[in-house]
């Protein structure tokens, strides 16, 4: 079960979940495929401001179908949406927090703290394997690099999964706290962060690399 629902072979599911205690929804898209494998999560626009990946989030739920893929992919295109609407510069406008910062989230924190805590406990802890979009935002001009876990039980795991993104810097982060792709430092599942603006050739072959 995600979000409620039933991960049923070649089922495609859209729907949001709403944030308890607060105003906000957030949008997500479930593909289960017709074949046994694991479930990938990909999340953007917890930087508000960064469209690429938001962009190329939408554009991957409306490409994968149930036919092509083995196991489920969960796709939350637009994790901050209320700093969205409300043209932030990558916080949650009803609190000014980067989102980015307070994973895993608190049940009885501000909004950002309460939108943390939903995608940390009813999207990140179910998936095996989680693919994070950033990008350069509003003025900023990024060079496209990719993050993966430096020092965990899934570090070989992970550069493997980012191995195929064709980018000229990689980034093994040690860094275990704050972030939504580095907060489950202690579980032993897979994690990587890709800023590039080549989202939408590279994203199928990092889920194609996903260990079983
Ligand atoms: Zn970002």
């Amino acid at each position: 079960m995600i979000a409620g629902h039933e991960l049923k072979p070649g089922k495609n599911i859209t729907d949001h979940v709403h944030v308890e205690g607060t105003e906000l929804h957030v949008p997500h898209v479930l593909i289960c495929g017709k074949n046994e494998g694991p479930t990938v999560l990909i999340t953007a626009g917890i930087h508000n401001a960064e469209y690429v990946g938001i962009q190329a989030a939408i554009e991957l739920s409306n490409e994968f179908e149930p036919d092509d893929i083995n196991g489920n992919i969960i796709i939350v295109p637009l994790a901050n949406r209320s700093g969205f609407e409300n043209r932030t510069m990558s916080t949650v406008y009803e609190d000014g927090k980067n989102l980015n910062r307070v994973f895993p989230g608190n049940p009885d924190g501000s909004e950002a703290d309460r939108l943390a805590h939903m995608l940390f406990e009813i999207f990140i802890k179910n998936a095996d394997a989680y693919i994070d979009l950033h990008s350069g935002e509003g003025y900023e001009n990024l060079i496209p690099y990719a993050y993966y876990l430096g020092d965990s039980p899934v570090t070989e795991a992970s550069k493997k999964m980012i191995d195929c993104v064709n980018t000229e810097y990689y980034v093994r982060s040690c860094c275990c706290t704050g972030g939504a792709y580095n907060i489950r430092f202690k579980f032993i599942h897979y994690f990587i962060y890709l800023l590039a603006e080549h989202f939408l050739i590279y994203i199928p072959l990092v889920i194609s690399h996903v260990p079983v």
